[in-house]
């Protein structure tokens, strides 16, 4: 991808924007375009530079904290006409953005600049963001896809849903790609200690050279399917394993701010400006998309129950895989059925694709035994949630997971759901809180 039109090839040190940010390390990449640290050399004084430059070239490492220095994430597109349209559209929507949250207090990250960098490989479009931490998959990841306490989900989910409620309804935006690695956490820890291992829990946690799970190499195709054979959530006869879930207990996750931000607007649209027919990655994808049906506002809502399922337990709540005589599509609709019920003849068989998948009596044409497991049976068999929890927390998802997109609450309506408030007395994970009382 380092060719004409594609990536730009950076190394430690190289200057953007005539030398006002400079470049400190890889923090991820996508299909479009790779994320580096970069410090903002306007933000630091001239003492502070010529120290750092000084220190840089006899191999000392500094603590910035003296030097006041403001960390950015930048965003370097590839070149080519496609990609360079794309990050026009981004920027556009990332403006907008910013202009309607001028105190930057919506959960959404900031767009602070963005310049055009030609290098080797052609024009590169730069966004200059704010700089964020680890992303919620590391998260997920880092807690040995173990589940993470539901005290901790609560803190998580309303983040998101001020940032859903803004760009909905303030803005009228669609995200169509929520999935927990387009959700960052707030770094607390400063960079400027360790500009080579910063982020949340990267100090810990091994992160693959620049690797995130966006983009479409194969080296990340790899990687996806192996998180997919991990993952299962339903108990059913096309896929009954239990996973790959480490035996070693969860870590503790005490003293870590739960505060974090929705990234990643490449895919976003306006309601009333939509560009895609196929939105959404796989396991994150509304059912009206998969059957062609039309999509809005609520496709975000459908996503974002996926990730809350997957913050509490670990496992994806959806994972299809194609079979013998069935596509992944009808996979996924057939798992959505077995956990959330049948799915209503008016709508199964009420989208352009419907007749691909469903008979006119909006029964599945190839998966013809289904084995229903409702959300609760499955919190509280599975992932040894107490009663009362896997209760609270159905009534939460449930509705946001309804067939009809409309009927789904929107995400003020979340925001107000007494479930958000509800504290859980322990601080083990939801796992393990299960585990502990059955043992009693
Ligand atoms: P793409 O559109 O190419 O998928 P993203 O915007 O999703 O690009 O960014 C790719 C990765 O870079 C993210 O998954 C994340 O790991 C990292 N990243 C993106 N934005 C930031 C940020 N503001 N702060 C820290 N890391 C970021
Ligand atoms: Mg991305």
């Amino acid at each position: 991808s380092y060719r004409k039109g594609g990536y730009h090839a950076v190394r430690i040190g190289d200057p953007f924007a005539s030398g006002r940010y400079i470049a400190q390390r890889k923090l991820g990449w996508g299909q479009f375009s790779t994320v580096w640290l970069a410090y903002d050399t306007h933000s630091a004084n001239l003492y502070g530079i010529i120290i750092r430059f000084a220190s840089s070239f006899l191999f000392l490492r500094i603590g910035d904290r003296f030097l006041d220095t403001k960390y950015v994430a930048l965003k370097i597109q590839k070149s080519a006409q496609q990609f360079a349209q794309a990050a026009l559209h981004e920027i556009d929507v990332l403006c907008s953005i910013a202009d309607g949250d001028p105190s930057n207090s919506k959960c959404v990250v900031r767009l602070i600049d963005h310049f055009k960098h030609t290098g080797p490989n052609g024009q590169h479009l730069c966004m200059v963001l704010e700089f964020l931490g680890d992303s919620l998959l590391q998260l997920i990841r880092f807690n040995r896809y173990k589940g993470i306490e539901l005290n901790k989900v609560r803190e998580i989910c309303k983040c998101v849903l001020i940032a859903l409620d803004y760009l909905h309804r303030e803005l009228g935006i669609i995200h169509t790609d929520l999935k927990p690695e387009n959700i960052l956490l707030l770094s607390t820890i400063d960079p400027s200690r360790d500009p080579i291992k910063s982020g949340l829990l990267t100090p810990i946690l091994e992160r693959p050279e620049g690797g995130n799970l966006n983009g479409g190499s194969a080296y990340i195709e790899k990687k996806m399917k192996r998180r997919a054979k991990r993952a299962v959530a339903t108990i059913s006869s096309r896929r009954d394993s239990m996973g790959g879930q480490s035996s070693k207990p969860p870590r503790c996750l005490d003293g870590i701010d739960m505060r974090c931000k929705v990234v990643d607007f490449g895919n976003a649209c306006w309601a009333d400006k939509r560009f895609a027919e196929e939105i959404q990655t796989r396991q994150y994808r509304a059912p009206e998309v998969i059957l062609l049906s039309g999509y809005t506002f609520s496709v975000d809502m459908w996503s974002f129950a996926c990730i809350v399922f997957e913050l509490a337990t670990g496992d994806m709540m959806f994972a299809p895989k194609t079979g013998e005589g069935f596509s992944e599509d009808e996979d996924h609709l057939a798992l959505m059925m077995e956990l959330l019920g049948k799915m209503p003849r008016k709508i199964a068989v009420g989208g352009a694709r419907s007749k691909d998948f469903f008979d006119r009596h909006g029964d599945l044409k190839r998966i013809r035994r289904l084995k229903y497991l409702p959300l609760d049976r499955l919190l509280v068999n599975k992932y040894k949630f107490a009663e009362t929890d896997a209760r609270e927390f159905m009534e939460f998802l449930s509705p946001l997971l309804d067939f009809a997109p409309e009927k789904r609450p929107t995400a003020l309506q979340c925001l107000q759901h007494p479930w958000l408030n509800l504290r859980s007395s322990d601080g083990q994970s939801n796992v393990d809180a299960g585990m502990s009382k059955l043992k009693i």
